[in-house]
């Protein structure tokens, strides 16, 4: 049985919401103002209710179940976290309120850039950058300005590991420079000997994200650092991975001069909806003076009897605003309350969980699926959703066929060096049991794509919407409501 659309369940005059009698003089609008036609349903509230209920429970989310997407670290997000970014202190405030009278706020931020920075051995931080990706051109036109300021312009190259997520080569070539591909050896590390052949005067730097998308830690990292820097260039570090490192190895300290930091992922903000996100920027005390700003600083100290003062100032040498007013506040909120909450104990904690938790599902499934990188994993790892003997089935189909059994499917396709890749990413929240189902289903799948592959090719079976024409979704997207009246 089809369900009324709520056109069908409109009717004129229908109402969800009643307005007291008006106290103020009636007054004509602008005609020019005023749509001729406007064909919204009329619909009462429980009928409004209702049908923005039923379109939630189409949408899976972290709050459901696993959301095993590598790479994107779906980790819970602590209700705790929703209540502090909603006090009225903070939320209440405006961006263009004078210092004196946001103190709180500006020193919340002060203390978040001085954690961050510790977390990963850098210098300085600014919170300014709105995702990762915005991080990366941040820290890549730092590194720009770097060399230019030095009078150093034939570095005109970036240098990018194959295994690299889509965003690094994107930002290489928004900041102006030229990508080079470096591949991956056997064991998924940085090719040292093609390392060493790209290295020359008109290199600007390196972009590493380690461990790497494959979910391996770079074991030649220090000599990668050795490599870049020796030859003039600067290593930036894609810190979205930084869930498997917190208080286990610091970034600054493995060679890495830049990096952002996803506070959406590691910190535990809502994300993958389209949501704000942050990608603050953290560098090494060379760079210091190049941060986008203003970054807030501490102009007194304090003491017993008066608390310390705040202000925003501009870098010397900066690249300038990268983001207007200070960064997305909310989510800077929701990663002080997250590191307030662990320490630097949980911190560590939540790294190992996460590496751990990796692992073991690795361990559960590595019989039935083809681990093309036989190494411990860190936080998240990469198999191939292709079998020989079960011809015709692709990693898609895999992903697809997981929905029929209530999880979301993990990230396919990427990296790109996988065949058929699946990255699966469990993060520190998920329990033993959960891993368990999540693994028996992965290997229940594994038997049916050889005994009955029609069951994986016509996946999902369950689900409102079968399998999208993806492509069309993203090229001719709609994103206005739909009027049949209109049609
Ligand atoms: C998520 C991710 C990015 C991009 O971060 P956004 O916040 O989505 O812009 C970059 N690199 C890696 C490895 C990532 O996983």
């Amino acid at each position: 049985m089809t369900e009324p659309t709520i056109y069908e369940l409109s009717s004129p005059g229908r109402k969800g919401v009643q307005f007291p009698e008006s106290d103020v003089p009636k007054t004509e609008l602008p005609q020019s103002f005023l749509r001729s036609k406007l064909p919204l349903p009329e619909l009462s509230e429980v009928d409004v209710i209702r049908h923005f209920t039923k379109l939630s429970k189409l949408n899976y989310s972290i709050d459901q179940g696993i959301y095993p997407l590598g790479s994107c670290t779906m980790k819970y997000n602590p209700r705790i976290n929703e209540e502090v970014s909603r006090f009225p202190g903070f939320a209440l405030t405006h961006p263009l309120q004078p210092v004196e009278t946001v103190q709180g706020n500006l020193a919340l931020m002060y203390q978040l850039q001085e954690w961050l920075a510790e977390i990963i051995g850098m210098k300085g931080v600014s919170l300014q950058p709105a995702a990762g990706a915005h991080g990366e051109f941040t820290g890549v036109s730092i590194i720009r300005k770097y060399h230019a300021d030095r009078g150093d312009l034939l570095r005109t190259r970036m240098l990018v590991p194959d295994s690299a997520h889509g965003t690094n080569p994107a930002t290489i070539s928004m900041a102006g420079f030229e990508a080079v591909n470096i591949p991956s050896d056997a064991r998924g590390n940085v090719d040292l000997e093609a390392l060493r052949a790209a290295c020359d005067e008109t290199v600007a730097g390196l972009m590493l994200t380690n461990p790497n998308t494959l979910g391996l830690f770079d074991e030649h990292v220090c000599e990668v650092a050795g490599i870049i820097h020796e030859c003039g260039g600067l290593l930036y570090g894609d810190g979205a991975n930084l869930n498997a490192l917190m208080g286990i190895a610091k970034p600054g300290e493995l060679g890495i001069d830049i990096m952002h930091y996803n506070l959406h992922k590691t910190f535990s903000t809502p994300h993958g909806g389209g949501g704000p996100g942050a990608g603050p920027v953290g560098v090494a005390d060379f760079l210091v003076d190049y941060l986008p700003g203003p970054i807030v600083v501490m102009v007194e100290e304090g003491d017993e009897e008066n608390p310390p003062y705040f202000d925003f100032q501009m870098p010397s040498k900066s690249i300038g605003r990268v983001k207007s007013f200070w960064g997305h506040f909310g989510v800077i909120i929701r990663a002080f309350t997250y590191i307030s909450m662990h320490g630097d104990e949980g911190l560590r904690k939540v790294s190992q969980m996460a590496v751990l938790n990796a692992n073991y599902i690795l361990a559960l499934i590595k019989d039935k699926y083809t681990l093309p990188y036989d190494r411990i994993c860190m936080h998240e790892f990469v198999v191939e959703g292709q079998w020989k003997d079960a011809p015709g089935i692709h990693a898609l189909d895999v992903a697809k066929r997981l929905m029929d059994y209530d999880f979301h499917p993990p990230t396919n396709y990427f990296p790109l060096i996988v065949p058929e890749a699946l990255m699966i990413e469990p993060t520190e929240t998920e329990s033993k049991q959960t891993m368990d189902a999540f693994a028996e289903a992965l290997n229940k799948i594994a038997d049916e794509a050889k005994s009955d592959p029609d069951l994986l090719h016509n996946a999902p079976h369950n689900a409102p919407i079968r399998r999208l024409d993806e492509v069309k979704a993203a090229r001719d997207l709609v994103m206005c409501c739909h009027f049949p009246e209109n049609e």
